[in-house]
């Protein structure tokens, strides 16, 4: 009750209270339902983000649409009306809604008028406990989530996936390593006993958080205590842990992707240490740094490649940085000199103290104007909810104020130190090759036309 009191309090008053983005007042309902009430700035609108903890990380290679295909099965419909009675429904309240399942989570994501919030948050909640599944409407969505997919699964996508053929560089890399299912997870064995599974065990209140922003009605907290407090609370399950590096990886390899072409990309991937006494956004200004550092050398001064980035990607539990360049076929033996120099350089001179400076003040600059509305707010929150502590969102600028030039300069070399994956993506053959293996091909059939000619004549 106190926590009741003290969030109509919230929803009453304070308009300073809106303008700080990172304290939001959050409670738990007694059924274990957390809540993130933020009034926003602009009027009449709710941004509703309901992001439920379970994801595709939970389940084994075979079985890892399960989530996903629950979540769509979750909007088949809530009475006989089915799933277009469901859509007008939603129409008619003004809103929009979606739902997405990521690696961590199944988030759903709803754009409301704010005079109708609670009657959103009504439909929303039949959806999660009157959502009757059956078989045709499993089916229906079978469909749907293959063509997410990319369409049905053929022998030859399989067959390409199993020869690295179908991978980018990257995902490839995770494969080799143990971080990623070698091939994309089917629907089709999936049964509806699973699915009423994962939906007793992960679609509970304490496992669910609810983050609202915007125009936000100051009855509220009592209707969500009221209506939402009525869900089960059931025995959390536990996550899964998060595969890390298995198996051994060659040090380089080259993919080929398409048949015939000039172009090819150059990655060069490493897995981050884990560096407990550093700033987590050290490596942010380091990816920073080793982006522009890159610009300057393959595109300003040899201009090898339009677009080099350098790239943070999560595979399993590890982190991995990456260089990566765009390129002519012809110029792979040069761009990979410049890199390999590039490296050499950082580890001998170490960061340059100005380049890095003026890279973190824009880091620390862009925070001002990253989060704009409710929507992106609320988008913020969700993609945070492991900084919020004690009524508060850790705030990015003083993170990033936090490092120093010599814990960057201590992650650079913790990461360049390391052999690291080479991966080259280019075609099967560049354009010379294909037009002569073509005038090869002429001069043979002209030679065996001769021949058979000549053999006729006598
Ligand atoms: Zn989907």
């Amino acid at each position: 009750m106190r926590c009741l009191l003290f969030a109509f309090l919230l929803l009453g008053s304070f308009p300073s209270f809106a303008l700080d983005r990172f304290q939001v007042e959050g409670y738990t309902l007694p059924n274990g339902l957390q809540l993130l009430l933020k009034p926003g700035t602009e009027r009449g609108h709710v941004a509703i983000r309901l992001v439920v903890g379970v994801g595709l990380d939970d389940f084994s290679c075979a079985d890892k649409e399960l989530p996903h295909l629950l979540e769509h099965l979750l909007f088949s419909g809530i009475d006989a009306t089915g799933e277009g009675g469901l859509e007008e429904r939603m129409q008619a309240l003004g809103g929009e809604w979606n739902a997405y399942t990521s690696n961590a989570d199944t988030t759903f994501v709803i754009e409301a008028p704010a005079k109708n919030q609670r009657k959103v948050l009504d439909l929303l909640l039949a959806l999660l406990t009157q959502t009757r599944i059956d078989d045709n409407a499993i089916n229906a969505a079978k469909q749907v989530v293959e063509r997410e997919d990319g369409g049905h699964y053929s022998h030859l996508q399989r067959w390409l996936d199993r020869q690295d053929l179908g991978h980018t560089a990257s995902n490839q890399l995770a494969v080799e390593l143990g971080l990623k299912c070698p091939e994309r997870a089917e629907v089709d064995h999936l049964t509806r006993e699973q699915l009423e599974t994962v939906r007793k065990a992960w679609y509970a209140p304490n496992n669910m958080t609810l983050i609202m922003v915007g125009d936000l009605d100051r009855l509220l907290p009592a209707y969500l205590e009221r209506a939402w407090g009525e869900l089960d609370a059931v025995d959390p399950a536990e996550h899964s842990p998060l595969p890390e590096i298995k198996a051994s990886a060659a040090h380089e390899r080259t993919l080929s992707h398409g048949l015939v072409g000039g172009g090819a990309k150059l990655h060069w991937l490493v897995p981050e240490p884990v560096l407990e006494d550093l700033h987590d956004e050290t490596f942010d200004l380091l990816k920073d740094y080793l982006d522009w550092a890159l610009y300057r050398q393959m595109r300003l001064a040899h201009g090898l490649s339009y677009g080099p980035s350098a790239e943070r990607e999560l595979f399993g539990g590890v982190g991995f940085m990456s260089l990566n360049a765009d390129l002519e076929r012809d110029d792979l033996p040069e761009a990979q000199q410049v890199l390999e120099e590039l490296k050499a350089g950082l580890l001998k001179d170490g960061l340059d103290a100005d380049t890095f400076n003026r890279l973190k003040q824009a880091a620390i600059s862009r925070q001002a104007w990253a989060v704009q509305g409710n929507s992106a707010l609320a988008d913020y929150y969700w993609s945070a909810l492991g900084d919020y502590e004690d009524g508060r969102f850790a705030d990015p600028a003083r993170e990033l104020q936090g490092v120093t030039l010599a814990e960057a300069n201590k992650a650079m070399r913790e990461l360049l130190l390391q052999p690291g994956y080479l991966r080259i993506e280019k075609p099967l053959m560049s354009d010379d090759q294909f037009i002569w293996a073509i005038v090869g091909l002429l001069g043979l059939f002209v030679l065996g036309l001769l021949a058979w000619r000549i053999h006729r004549k006598r």
